[in-house]
């Protein structure tokens, strides 16, 4: 029997955030722990409703209940689609029926922005404002992502405390209230005793471990998973604020900053200079 629990990721509805580079970093966390272990998994269009796929989805909130409810429905058939199709069609080998997390652009009602039962839970990343950054958006996605898989491990329900410690298991009522736990990356004594009773000094460390993003290396380091974000899927985590990199931003990675300056001087300059030439010939 495999000693990890294993976490399926889902993306539904989510045109702008950079998936490649929110899996990436997610996957990354498989080889600093052993207690969890997570799986990117591509659902098919046609298993997810069809009002969850429309633009006005991204607007109008939806009941915590109903997204919990499609999210399940949605494990359901894509459990029957992998047992026909990637069993029997493409011969691969594929877990049934795991955790699975949600990430989705999908407002929920009441400005809610993680929601979770038994073996489904929901990230709605739709509150995310870039003045929220820095911490980077995916570094909030990453410590969510740990906030809602860490107590599948145990056997009792682990309630947040109201009381913010900067822990993993602090009470926040808006996305952008989970700066402290992501910066900090601690888990508060009550919780660690509480996890210490049901899991066991070993797997309370493989969850510090993971906890404290340190792991994650700085951008200029030369193959750590920051650097490794940068170079291959060019969102910086000290630069990016939005769910992916702006233009502006993938020039300011690629060029050194005092370069980065001049351009923009220039350009601001002569776009000026064409809007004065514009006026005087009115
Ligand atoms: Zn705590």
């Amino acid at each position: 029997m495999s000693k990890r629990l294993k976490i399926r990721i889902f993306y539904i509805q989510c045109p702008t955030l950079d998936t490649e580079a929110c899996s990436f970093l997610l996957l990354s966390q498989n080889s600093q722990q052993d207690a969890l272990e997570f799986e990117i998994h591509n659902t098919e269009t046609d298993l997810i409703p069809e009002d969850f796929t429309n633009k006005s989805s991204l607007k109008k909130p939806i009941a915590r209940e109903r997204i919990l409810s499609e999210c399940k429905t949605i494990t359901e058939r894509y459990d029957e689609w992998v047992k026909n199709n990637v069993h029997q069609g493409f011969g691969a080998r594929s877990e049934m029926g795991s955790i699975s997390i949600f990430i989705t652009e999908i407002p929920l009602e009441l400005n809610f922005y993680a929601r979770k039962e038994e073996d489904v839970a929901v990230i709605s990343i739709a509150a995310w404002r870039r003045h929220i950054a820095p911490p980077s958006a995916l570094e909030f996605i990453i410590r969510i992502v740990q906030r809602l898989a860490v107590p599948y491990l145990l056997k009792s329900y682990l309630r947040s405390h109201f009381a913010t410690r900067g822990c993993l298991f602090d009470f926040n009522q808006i996305l952008s209230g989970v700066k402290n736990s992501v910066l900090l990356g601690y888990i508060c004594e009550d919780c660690r005793n509480i996890l210490l009773k049901q899991l066991g000094e070993n797997k309370v460390d493989a969850i510090i471990q993971l906890v404290d993003l340190k792991w994650i290396g700085k951008v200029d380091e030369a193959g750590s998973v920051a650097n490794i974000l940068k170079k291959s899927f060019h969102y910086e985590l000290d630069l990016t604020k939005g769910l992916k990199p702006t233009w502006l931003e993938r020039v300011k990675e690629v060029l050194p900053s005092t370069l980065t300056q001049q351009v923009i001087v220039f350009i601001t300059g002569f776009l000026l200079a064409a809007l004065l030439f514009y006026l005087r010939l009115k």
